[in-house]
């Protein structure tokens, strides 16, 4: 394909924030892929907090992990797995970083003899983390998703770059502004005003959107369009119907048949002929919607009544779920509820137990009876992170008879500190962004289940903690019959040579690992995660297994 500059789409949301500009803008990424465009997706977020790794899941749902070691917002998990292209720590910005970069120049005297402004300091540090991005001409299109609703006070900076920005590329440049049409039932129908005034708001920040997708529960007729094209000053072609979705992976579809590509690239002046190629995308689709079989499978967590925070392993369950042809119900199942005498009923109905990964010390006890429960009754069980550590914690109870045994996360002075803080993390004193980030690599155990599940040896994987096995306690766990299976081999903060283990499983056991790292997040549409899609068939081969019992062959007379 010919070589063009790099072209600019931005997509600010307008009426109501949760309107899914993460799936649009990653949909239409996918689409733009699928047509031979590099693109790249960014997020500008206009809260204050640095990075969102010290937000609580409750606020902003999961903490997305990249390659590099940020800590981000969960969308950059939705452009990853829509175009299975890893995003970076340049994908996420936000406006406490945006400040401390103009602070740090500040401090140094790089503003020397200025005073220092909103604009244009932090339009133009906003404008520089646009384009560092679109440096070196790697992408052909780089979509940047503005967080938070057109008006919001915050907003408004990153508002004035986009203007900026559009005047100075002019035709490299677009918008896509993302609305709400409610429909209002009294009355029977849709309503336009929302978007005419959120369109409003923008104009009189200067910025004119090319494209309105509006977001609805019904659909949106001809006479909509057309008021909505008037109103806002778009072409009829160009307001685009975004109806709710059985499922967000349908999404560049419908995009794709309202003609959103089309439109862009016509704006943006790049061929448009032919179709894009979603082939494999539909018969992802396929398999997911045509289930042979179903399973359910517990998420065990402290978060559990918001979905949003464990968004990752949902979705690659779901994936894998696809791979399988197998529907996934997922049974989400607080901690804290489980005990001892409910935990056989609770998961009377489950074919298999996920512990999830999290910090601190509620709902711990919960994870130690559901993993027993899963151990002893050989229920499959996948631990990740804190659901690693968590299984580490009860073998060491119930097996090894270390009855006090604990992580020193949970209880500093445990009996038995079978996990245990990392000697790197002892002197660390802030608690953003110094957790053990990012890709590592791990070597897994010849011959064990990890090594047949990645058909290879040497993986990488991406962490986010502070806490690991303590190899002391090694040798007595292995004799007892959990084996390390995956290790990184390298150097501790002093320069001494350490294994830290990576991954625990019970050979005799059907189905039991645990990882301290997070495959959730390299789980994507065209690659779905091998021990996420491992978990289900064996939570298939627990179904067959279970009904097998229920309903005994029958005699032959
Ligand atoms: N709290 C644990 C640690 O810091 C586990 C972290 C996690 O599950 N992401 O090591």
């Amino acid at each position: 394909m010919q070589k063009h500059r790099t072209k600019f789409i931005f997509v600010t949301g307008g009426v109501a924030s949760s309107l899914g500009k993460g799936i649009i803008s990653a949909s239409l990424a996918r689409l733009l892929l699928s047509r031979g465009y590099k693109t790249t997706i960014q997020k500008l977020d206009p809260y204050i907090n640095v990075d969102p790794g010290t937000l609580n899941p409750y606020e902003h749902g999961e903490c997305y992990v990249t390659e590099d070691g940020a800590e981000t917002d969960l969308d950059l998990g939705h452009y990853e797995r829509f175009t299975n292209i890893p995003t970076s720590q340049a994908n996420n910005v936000t406006t406490g970083r945006i400040y401390q970069s103009v602070i740090e120049k500040e401090r140094r005297g790089d503003y020397l003899g200025s005073t220092v402004q909103v604009i244009p300091h932090i339009t133009d540090e906003i404008k520089r983390r646009v384009r560092l991005l679109a440096e070196g001409n790697e992408f052909d299109v780089l979509i940047t998703e503005i967080g938070g609703t057109v008006g919001d006070i915050e907003s408004l900076p990153y508002i004035e770059a986009v203007r900026q920005l559009t005047w100075e590329m002019q035709e490299d440049v677009m918008v896509i502004h993302l609305t709400y049409v409610p429909y209002l039932a009294a009355a029977g129908e849709l309503k336009t005003k929302p978007t005419q005034h959120s369109v409003k708001t923008m104009l009189e920040q200067g910025l004119q959107p090319d494209i309105i997708v509006c977001r609805t529960e019904h659909p949106i007729s001809k006479g909509i369009r057309s008021k909505v094209a008037l109103f806002c000053n778009v072409r009829p072609e160009c307001v685009i119907e975004s109806r709710d979705a059985r499922n967000i992976y349908e999404v560049p579809l419908m995009m794709q048949k309202e003609g959103l590509d089309k439109q862009v690239l016509k704006i943006l002046k790049l061929p448009y002929g032919g179709r894009p190629d979603l082939t494999q995308w539909r018969s992802f689709l396929r398999k997911l919607e045509h289930p042979k079989s179903q399973v359910q499978i517990a998420l065990v967590g402290k978060y559990v009544e918001l979905k949003d925070a464990y968004k990752s392993i949902l979705e690659a369950l779901l994936q894998a779920g696809a791979v399988n042809q197998c529907k996934i119900h997922v049974k989400l199942i607080p901690s804290e509820q489980i005990t001892p005498a409910n935990a056989a009923k609770t998961f009377s109905d489950c074919q298999a137990i996920l512990v999830a990964p999290g910090f601190g010390k509620r709902g711990i006890e919960g994870k130690l009876t559901a993993i027993r429960h899963a151990r002893e009754n050989k229920i499959p069980f996948l631990g990740i992170c804190l659901g690693m550590q968590c299984c580490v914690i009860e073998f060491a109870r119930n097996v090894l008879g270390w009855k006090t045994a604990n992580s020193t996360e949970m209880d500093v002075k445990t009996s038995h500190p079978v996990i245990h803080i990392m000697e790197d993390q002892k002197k660390v004193k802030n608690l953003g962004g110094t957790m053990r980030l990012g890709a590592y690599a791990c070597r897994l155990e010849k011959g064990s289940r990890l090594a047949e599940i990645y058909g290879q040896r040497d993986i990488s994987e991406r962490h986010r903690h502070r806490y690991e096995f303590n190899n002391d306690y090694l040798p007595d766990f292995e004799k007892a019959g959990m084996k390390a299976s995956g290790l990184n081999h390298g150097l501790s903060a002093s320069g001494k040579k350490i294994s830290r283990v990576e991954a625990v499983e019970i050979p005799g056991h059907p189905f039991f690992v645990g990882v301290q790292f997070h495959p959730e997040y390299k789980s994507t549409v065209e690659n779905p995660h091998p021990l996420f899609v491992a978990l289900v068939k064996a939570a298939m081969e627990q179904a067959a297994e279970t009904n097998m019992k229920a309903t005994p062959a029958r005699k032959k007379k």
